[in-house]
């Protein structure tokens, strides 16, 4: 390949356009991967804390069941003993002792009571005359005496009306009756504290709470790192968050809360088959901030990575740019004749290759003008080496005005000789340009008020570019052309083959 401004200008755009797109392309890489392996480690931040949070679920739950069970226990067995009919019999002391003997397992255990159909006492595990109390006005009472079914009912929170008066739930169960009537029911209150013991040994974190609601929302119980301004028998049922809850039995989510605007993931379970919903609401703050300060240690140093390989580029860049600008200065210089700013003879030869061969595909006629200065030993005698150069640099502008084309070129062959190329250019087409060579520079003013003007001979040859033919011919020819110019008389064209011949 010729080595040509033009061709040095390209290839320096091309490798720096490859330089960038090359190290944005890594720089978009590097940022990919440094963004998925983020990704990756949020999740599995989100993983490990609702993990964390399950756990705390289970241990509520199992918990919760257990006690549950040993409260459904002792209520079946109040229930068979108070239907058994030798208990009836025995005085009402004994009886109370064998109603609730097996109650005393059941820990934080409120009073336990079986209510007659009208929801009177009518047995009482803390007296053995039953209270003169009636509890048909609570729910669970309601729901028993409405729906035959036997299952275990939880029913509360509500506040203990004797014994600690303090928050309480109760496990209740319909007593069965042979013909599905209503008769009663056996109730057994727990305190709310056995909860808040249970939740006390457990690190729930900064702005982190554990709560458990009921399936109607009411709180049951709360434990947060600060005390806050919820306390049991508050209704969550209304708030979104809650709602959500409510509505899935076991999840998890992040939302921001209802209650403080503070953005918290939350986790929760439903315990066994009770109406009973355990909470982990974790602070996203607190789970996300080990993963944030790597997420802002590894995201300053890739940013500051990536600057660096766009910043060396812009700086390879620059230095590729003034490189190829000195290569096409030199590709220039060593292409560009001194004096006069024609084509050298280097770059003649390379451009008549190139014509030569385009002629021989295209079948397009090549033609030669070779020009020498009339005289010009004696012009540089009347006015010295300076004065001939000045004349030489006239006569070369004259020759690069001359030519129009793109493809063709004026090169100074030599001394005070030239050479004009002319591609795609037949010997008819060639006699013009090199008449018009002629005039311009026989019109060129006289240097110095010379009176000899300044004028050339010129040898046109032309031909068909053909594989037979030996490339130095053609510029034999012309040779052979100027040469008959010079001996014609001088500022004429010849060309060759002669007319007679052409
Ligand atoms: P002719 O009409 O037969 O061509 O006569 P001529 O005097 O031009 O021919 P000749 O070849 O005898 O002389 C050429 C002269 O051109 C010789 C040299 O002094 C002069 N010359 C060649 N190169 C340069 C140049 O770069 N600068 C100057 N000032 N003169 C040059
Ligand atoms: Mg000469
Ligand atoms: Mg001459």
């Amino acid at each position: 390949m010729t080595f040509t401004p033009a061709a040095a200008y390209r290839a320096w755009s091309r490798s720096e356009k490859m330089l960038m797109s090359g190290s944005v392309l890594a720089v978009v890489a590097i940022l990919t991967i440094v963004a998925s392996l983020l990704i990756r480690e949020y999740a599995s931040a989100t993983d490990s804390a609702v993990q964390s949070a399950n756990n705390v679920v289970q241990l509520i739950d199992a918990d919760v069941q257990r006690n549950a069970e040993l409260y459904d226990t002792s209520l079946q067995g109040m229930i068979a003993t108070w239907q058994d009919p030798e208990v009836k019999s025995l005085s009402s002391q004994l009886r109370q002792l064998i109603i609730f003997e097996r109650s005393t397992a059941a820990p934080y255990k409120g009073d336990l009571v079986i209510l007659d159909e009208t929801g009177d006492i009518v047995a009482d595990s803390l007296s053995v005359i039953p209270r003169q109390d009636n509890f048909s006005d609570r729910l669970v009472f309601k729901q028993h005496r409405e729906n035959p079914s036997t299952t275990l009912r939880v029913g509360g929170p509500f506040k203990a009306r004797w014994g600690f008066k303090d928050w309480c739930i109760s496990f209740s169960r319909r007593l069965p009756s042979p013909d599905g009537r209503f008769t009663g029911i056996a109730s057994a209150s727990m305190r709310l504290t056995y909860f808040n013991q249970l939740f006390r040994g457990l690190n729930v974190g900064k702005n982190s709470t554990v709560n458990l609601i009921n399936a109607e929302g009411i709180l049951l119980a709360r434990q947060a790192e600060q005390p806050d301004r919820y306390s049991v028998g508050e209704d969550f049922s209304q708030r979104p968050t809650f709602r959500r809850i409510l509505q899935q039995n076991s999840g998890s989510f992040t939302a921001v809360s209802d209650l403080d605007g503070v953005t918290r993931l939350y986790t929760f379970s439903r315990v066994g088959e009770l109406p009973l919903i355990v909470i982990v609401a974790q602070s996203r703050d607190v789970v996300y901030a080990v993963w944030k300060r790597n997420a802002i240690l590894v995201g300053g140093a890739t940013s500051l990575l990536c600057l660096g390989i766009l910043w060396l580029s812009y700086l390879l860049g620059k230095q590729l740019k003034l490189r190829h600008i000195a290569e096409r200065e030199l590709a220039e210089l060593a292409s560009t004749d001194g004096l006069t700013g024609l084509a050298n003879r280097r770059r003649l030869d390379q451009v008549f290759q190139q014509e030569w061969s385009r002629g021989m595909r295209s079948g397009k006629p090549l033609s030669l003008l070779m020009i020498d200065v009339d005289h010009f030993k004696a012009f540089n005698d009347r006015h010295g080496h300076h004065g001939g150069d000045v004349a030489l640099r006239s006569v070369a502008q004259t020759l690069a005005a001359a030519i129009r084309r793109p493809g063709d070129l004026a090169a100074r062959y030599g001394g005070e000789e030239f050479l004009v190329v002319l591609p795609e250019t037949d010997l008819q087409g060639a006699r013009v340009i090199a008449e018009k060579i002629r005039t311009a520079i026989e019109g060129l003013p006289p240097y110095a008020g010379d009176k000899h003007p300044v004028t050339v001979s010129i040898g046109i040859a032309s031909r068909l570019p053909r594989a037979s033919d030996r490339q130095a011919q053609l510029f034999t020819d012309a040779d052979n052309a100027l040469y008959r110019a010079k001996h014609s008389g001088r500022n004429r064209t010849e060309f060759n083959p002669p007319p007679e011949m052409a």
